[in-house]
């Protein structure tokens, strides 16, 4: 058996730390090939331990994460693998259902927990049940939500070999409007600072961002929040939002809904700050502070 896992690249640039969980996940599968598109990233990809070849697609048809493009050159590779999946992101997400429908097989999406080589794990109901899926698709097309596994180290050596395929010219790539911020990206932060309806407004949203600064996190925030124009769109957590398991979650006027649950549970440490001390996000915090947001956010931006 052999894994073929598409490598997300933005801009030129490996996702590091989304690929290297996806490596993780599937490592017990069987040797992992990697398909990166762009020379940079493929030098970087072939540092993940764990890979042990790396097939570079250079033609520029496949930059930009072309969907059409990528899934014809993965569909003419698919012959070699067993499975054929990567991180659930936004890229690869674009990408494996046309494989899946391309050589006539289901997706199995958001795996959490690959149990044996037919078998696989993934949440349904917002997190709350886990389902386990056994397939008998001769070949696997799957997307890891790479919240529960460790990235792998950057000490490998793969080896690296430039792959050509079909292209196909349904679409061009014209521009990427990518939201640019100095703070870590949300979905791979260590931190995390998530504000919700609690924070009462955009510009008090500033405490939130204070706190997260001071401590190089990601700023996430409730749907609540995002839907009332206190913060935008790509910060919202949760199960229509993105998914995120961080070190630290700090939520802040936050009551923890499942829904935003859903986003952020996985999180190894939890804090919550809330004036109603029986709100349900107290019930997942490891760390609980009945407190005014306004009163406690600003002090421990200062202590610390
Ligand atoms: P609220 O529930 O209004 O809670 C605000 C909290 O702030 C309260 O607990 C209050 O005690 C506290 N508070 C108020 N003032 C202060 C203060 N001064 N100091 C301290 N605490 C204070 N939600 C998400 O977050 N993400 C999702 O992806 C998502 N997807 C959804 C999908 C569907 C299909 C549906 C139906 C809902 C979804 N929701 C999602 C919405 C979710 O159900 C909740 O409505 C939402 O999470 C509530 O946001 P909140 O906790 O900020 O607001």
């Amino acid at each position: 058996m052999a894994v073929l896992l598409l490598a997300d690249v933005n801009d030129g640039q490996l996702a590091t730390d989304a690929v290297a969980k996806a490596v993780d996940a599937v490592k017990s599968l069987g040797e992992v090939h990697l398909l990166v598109a762009g020379e940079a990233a493929a030098v970087e990809a072939a540092k993940l331990e764990g890979v042990s070849k790396v097939l570079k697609a250079a033609d520029a048809a496949y930059d930009h994460g072309m969907a059409e493009s990528l899934a014809a050159l993965i569909v003419s590779l698919a012959g070699n693998y067993s499975h054929i999946g990567g991180a659930a992101t936004a890229y690869v997400k674009n990408v494996m259902p046309r494989v899946a429908a391309l050589l006539d097989v289901m997706v199995i999406s958001d795996v959490t927990a690959v149990i044996d080589a037919d078998t696989f794990e993934r949440p349904i109901y917002a997190g709350n049940a886990i389902q386990t899926v056994k397939s008998s698709d001769a070949k696997k097309v799957f997307s890891i939500r790479t919240a529960t596994f460790n990235a792998v180290g950057n000490g490998g050596s793969a080896a690296v070999e430039a792959v050509s395929g079909p292209t196909a010219d349904l679409s061009a790539w014209v521009e990427d409007k990518v939201a640019a911020s100095d703070r870590p990206e949300l979905t791979s932060a260590k931190i995390v600072v998530s504000g919700g309806r609690g924070v009462g407004s955009k510009e008090s949203f500033d405490i939130i961002e204070a706190l997260a600064d001071k401590l190089n996190a990601a700023v996430g925030a409730s749907r609540a929040a995002v839907d009332s124009g206190f913060a935008p769109n790509d910060w919202q957590v949760g199960q229509t939002g993105k998914v995120v398991a961080p070190n630290l979650y700090i939520a802040c006027g936050i009551s923890g809904a499942i829904q935003h649950l859903a986003g952020m549970k996985d999180s190894k440490v939890i804090v919550a700050i809330n004036k109603d001390e029986e709100a349900p996000i107290f019930q997942i915090a490891d760390y609980g502070l009945v407190a005014d947001l306004f009163e406690a956010v600003p002090e421990l931006t200062s202590k610390l």
